[in-house]
């Protein structure tokens, strides 16, 4: 029943909430749920991390690492633990990588919110308290950043090679993490004035392809179109080719409406083919002319963008004809190519046409793909041609790879780097629990909260390697406690000890951490101010 205006809504609420414990219960139930999903991450942090096997309803299975992955494919229920999974995605969105750092973090916060919450302490008190401890954990981590030259490629290698490490591909990380620094480096356009620089990820493309191992992943600079062409007798390999991108089908037209033509003698019937050759003919005449010599169709979902007549003559003329060239990819070919779309046969000329060194198309046991190289006057992309021995391997290293493009990106834009191994978030715990001695009232209880919530990453690294996390916390928590900002102790998982992580070349973009940091915390926030959750009524 729908609540009445007035005196009547009034009674609904108080009724609502005469009982006095629910919105604690409501909270409770929200923290468990979120926490239940970064417990079931938690293994999966670090270089020794577990990889989880997902397997969807299809019966498709995935073996991945990645945090965000994870959580994308696990069926939730809980709206507040699907706030945790909304949370890893915006980690993935804005840095790219640290989605399981995220999740584990705010995991940590819930669980020292509950007990803060246990103390008797209200939730918004807490919620600014934690606001407070953020910003002086932002400043710790910042303050131990070492800036870096983007011209410094070693740097640039162990940011990315420190992401590869925790990977099911980790092995390949001295192949792929090259790659990665290349691809950036190449299509970086630095800032004119200011720090860093600006990387649109859309100027990579990566293509996934079985076969072969990942060894064998390379890096192109020009464009792989993955699929064959479509002559049946025609040329497979293209010097100084004249390239033309249409828009248009080379097949006889049909109209947007289902129509029947019916014929009823064959005089009209050899007309109706007589036409249909003097078209596709036309068309075919008119690219001879302009000097195409290798022609790319894009995809069309209303008919066959090349008719069978349109392939013969195209063969004849010797011109390689690429179709399903999808239209999201018509951005990325114009780019790389140099070249403009054309869209009615009236601009094919040879003004609209662009030379490209090499086209071929490369013949391999998995399948044939084209390969164009030498784009003179194409702008800066490339494609990153990823193989593997089976679809699972290939997919992962692709994602692998995604998340090492995304750190030289956050490197890129932001020039500063940490040590990794938990090292940021030991010394900002160690700095907040010297600050939390001098806080007064709830303060104090929410900065010494929030310290012990950040030696979770150090400690589930520990965990995750092997060792004893308190045994290594402990020691961990000696070697910040003099709070020299230059200190970058943290977990060496190799060594089984506690040593400074930038000697041993483990090193992370400052804006993965601080955006892991600043994202958890906000979401912590909004779960605590939540205390009742309303169904809609259908
Ligand atoms: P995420 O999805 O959050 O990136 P990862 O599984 O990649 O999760 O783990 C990242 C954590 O592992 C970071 O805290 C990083 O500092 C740490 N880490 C990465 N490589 C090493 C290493 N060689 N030794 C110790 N810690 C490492
Ligand atoms: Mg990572």
């Amino acid at each position: 029943m729908a609540p009445k205006a007035g005196g009547d809504s009034a009674k609904v609420n108080s009724s609502v909430y005469k009982n006095k414990s629910k919105p604690a219960d409501v909270r409770l139930s929200n923290i468990n749920a979120a926490k239940a999903v970064s417990d079931a991450i938690r293994t999966s942090l670090g270089p020794r991390g577990m990889d989880k096997m997902i397997q969807a309803a299809n019966g498709e299975v995935t073996i991945t690492n990645d945090g965000a992955t994870i959580l994308k494919q696990m069926s939730v229920i809980h709206p507040a633990a699907k706030m945790l999974v909304e949370l890893s995605r915006a980690q993935d969105i804005e840095a790219g990588d640290g989605t399981t750092s995220v999740v584990v973090i705010a995991g940590a916060l819930l669980d020292a919110a509950e007990k803060l919450l246990q103390k008797g302490i209200h939730p918004t008190v807490i919620s600014d308290g934690f606001h407070k401890a953020l910003q002086m954990a932002l400043q710790v981590v910042e303050g131990m950043s070492t800036p870096v030259d983007l011209s410094d490629e070693v740097a640039l290698l162990n940011a990315a090679a420190t992401s590869l490490n925790s990977k099911v591909v980790s092995q390949h990380s001295s192949i792929l993490a090259p790659i990665a620094v290349q691809a950036i480096c190449a299509v970086m356009d630095p800032i004119p004035g200011g720090v860093g620089a600006r990387v649109d990820l859309r100027d990579v493309k990566v293509i996934e392809r079985i076969g072969g191992t990942v060894e064998d992943t390379e890096l192109i600079q020009g464009l792989v179109i993955p699929h064959r062409s479509a002559n049946v007798n025609g040329p497979h390999r293209i010097e100084k080719a004249k390239v033309g991108l249409i828009q248009f089908c080379i097949s006889p037209p049909k109209t947007d409406m289902d129509h029947n033509v019916i014929v009823s003698d064959y005089a009209a019937m050899d007309r109706v083919l007589k036409e249909e050759r003097q078209y596709i003919l036309n068309i075919v005449k008119q690219i001879k002319k302009a000097g195409c010599n290798v022609l790319l169709v894009q995809k069309s979902i209303l008919r066959d963008a090349l008719s069978d007549l349109a392939v013969h003559f195209l063969d004849k003329i010797k011109t390689m004809v690429i179709k399903d060239i999808e239209r999201e990819d018509i951005e990325f070919v114009c780019k790389t190519l140099g070249c403009r779309p054309i869209a009615s046969l009236d601009h094919f000329t040879a003004e609209n046409l662009v030379n490209v060194d090499l086209v071929e198309e490369v013949n391999e046991p998995a399948g044939r793909y084209i390969k164009m190289t030498g784009c003179s006057n194409g702008g800066r992309t490339v494609s990153v041609l990823v193989r593997g021995t089976s679809g699972a391997v290939v997919a992962e290293a692709a994602r692998s790879l995604h998340d090492a493009l995304c750190v030289v990106r956050c490197v890129a834009r932001r020039p500063a780097l940490l040590p990794g191994g938990g090292a940021p978030e030991a010394a900002a715990s160690a700095a907040l629990a010297r600050a939390a001695i001098a806080a007064p009232g709830a303060d104090h209880y929410c900065l010494r909260a929030f310290a012990d919530a950040l030696e979770v990453v150090p400690s589930t690294l520990a965990e995750n390697a092997g060792l004893n996390p308190i045994e290594t916390v402990t020691e961990l928590r000696a070697a910040h406690a003099t709070g020299a900002a230059g200190c970058g102790s943290g977990v060496n998982v190799r060594r089984g000890r506690v040593t400074d992580m930038r000697h041993e070349h483990v090193l992370q973009p400052l804006h993965v951490t601080a955006s892991a940091l600043g994202l958890a915390t906000e979401t912590v926030r909004a779960i605590l101010k939540i205390d009742d959750i309303v169904n809609t009524m259908n």
